[in-house]
């Protein structure tokens, strides 16, 4: 492709992307298309000539938008929103044209030196406590996910725990962590992946709000000390992927103040809420923890990939991940007067994200992302208090922020059904999880153009599944 073409293919591909944005709410949100359909499409082997650019744009449009589930309709209240926008959108392209490896200082300071700076102004924006800054003994860095910073947290606690002993070949035998019943999967996945073992995850009981039991998690700490275990980590959710439940900070640091233990709080989804003063509690106690991160690329219209997270003690992170072969030798390095991200995190290479965060940031304000956060959230609230009202539903977990949990009062089938056929009418996508052993209905509002027309409607649609099944 020459530069000529590059420009004008280039033109083509946004005028693509902003006609698809423009239409989006006339696909069906869930793709309807049916497991090998997309495969079935594709031509066997890989061409050996080239092919006009054109034809491949068209093939986008002909076999793989059907294959496609609009995650950014202001109709998609599925699993948690993935909510984008134009700014995250641009700053991800001139990311891929700059095409450059960022994993040390030296490989392209502004790759850095930008992340560092964007990072604190996202702890200012947040309200983190300043041991998160990098002016502090901690620091932020951008992570491609919120599995990968539970991870990276996992792993210092263990090097922790284990004096910086298990990475060389120490045994970890009697490590221990904690987690409620409702954390994230990538907590249990990560315990496999640092070699703790699932079964060494201890899942602690919940109250009746969803959120972790202090006391249960004193008892099973006590319980693993008894029987000559190692105790090294707790993971405290902030808004549960299930139910959005918050898990109670406070008690918890005292808890892994008074044993030892890393505290990590994954916030993943309902952190971005913090940018707003008034919603700023649901980081209380947080002061206690030893990182924290939360995933921009949910809830601040930034598009995946993009995690920030966040450590107290840089170098306990630094210490359990740094590795330094002779080719990555530098002066900068050496005189430890630059930050090298490639110790921060689990792979060597790095892209430039914060280019999209600091576009976001930019171009919405704070005040912009606030306004879009208390649209979400008084919108949900406005869900939340149809589905109170009408006697055939019920709310299945306490409010939390910008998720709604619900069902159906006549069991788990009408509520499948309900699901199901929305869901294949494509007018909306819904997802479910199980609360109280009860099929539980999730409305999970987040993307970007989501306005309270798009909830109501839903909602109309939701009591009409109920009534034609009934
Ligand atoms: C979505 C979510 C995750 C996983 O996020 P990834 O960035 O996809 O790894 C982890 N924890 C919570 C609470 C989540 O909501």
């Amino acid at each position: 492709m020459t530069n000529d073409e590059f420009r004008r293919y280039g033109y083509a591909v946004i005028d693509w992307i902003a006609k698809y944005l423009e239409n989006v709410e006339r696909y069906p949100v869930m793709s309807q298309v049916q497991p090998g359909d997309i495969r079935a499409q594709l031509p066997d082997r890989p061409p050996d000539d080239p092919e006009p650019f054109d034809q491949l744009l068209a093939d986008v449009e002909r076999v793989i938008l059907p294959g496609i589930t609009h995650w950014q309709s202001p109709n998609f209240f599925a699993y948690f929103p993935a909510s984008s926008s134009g700014p995250s959108v641009l700053g991800d392209l001139l990311s891929s044209g700059l095409g450059i490896q960022g994993m040390l200082w030296l490989t392209s300071p502004a790759c850095t030196e930008l992340e560092t700076h964007v990072l604190d102004w996202v702890a200012e924006m947040l309200g983190l406590p300043g041991k998160f800054k990098s002016d502090s003994a901690g620091g932020g860095v951008i992570q491609d996910s919120a599995s990968s910073a539970s991870l990276c947290a996992l792993l210092a606690a263990r090097e922790r725990a284990t004096g910086y002993e298990t990475r060389r070949g120490g045994l970890a035998k009697h490590l221990v962590a904690y987690a409620s019943e409702h954390a994230h999967s990538s907590i249990e996945k990560g315990m496999n992946i640092a070699g703790l073992g699932t079964d060494n995850l201890r899942k602690i009981p919940s109250d009746e709000r969803f959120a972790l039991r202090p006391d249960a998690l004193q008892a099973a700490i006590e319980a693993d000390l008894a029987t000559g275990r190692t105790p090294c980590f707790v993971s405290a959710a902030v808004g549960t992927t299930s139910c959005g439940s918050i898990d109670p900070l406070v008690e918890i640091g005292e808890i892994c103040r008074r044993f030892g233990l890393w505290m990590h709080v994954d916030a993943a989804m309902a952190g971005t809420a913090a940018i707003c003063p008034e919603f700023r509690d649901i980081h209380r106690g947080l002061e206690a923890a030893d990182s924290y991160c939360f995933n921009p690329h949910k809830w601040m219209f930034t598009n995946f990939d993009c995690d920030c997270f966040f450590v107290a003690d840089r170098k306990a992170l630094i210490q359990t991940l740094s590795i330094l072969p002779e080719y990555l030798r530098n002066q900068a390095t050496e005189a430890g007067s630059v930050i090298d991200y490639r110790d921060w995190q689990i792979p060597l290479g790095r892209r430039f994200r914060s280019l999209k965060l600091w576009f976001v940031i930019r171009s919405f304000g704070v005040r912009g992302i606030q306004e879009r956060i208390r649209r979400h959230v008084a919108i949900a609230q406005q869900f939340a208090a149809w589905v109170v009202a009408d006697p055939d539903f019920e709310l299945a977990a306490p409010e939390a922020l910008s998720l709604v949990c619900f069902r159906h009062r006549g069991g788990d089938a009408i509520n499948q059904q309900i699901m199901d056929r929305l869901n294949q009418s494509g007018q909306l996508y819904l997802t479910h999880t199980r609360l109280c052993d009860k099929l539980t209905l999730r409305l999970a509002i987040g993307q970007t153009n989501t306005e309270l027309r798009h909830v109501e409607r839903a909602w109309q649609l939701i009591r009409e599944a109920s009534g034609s099944v009934a």
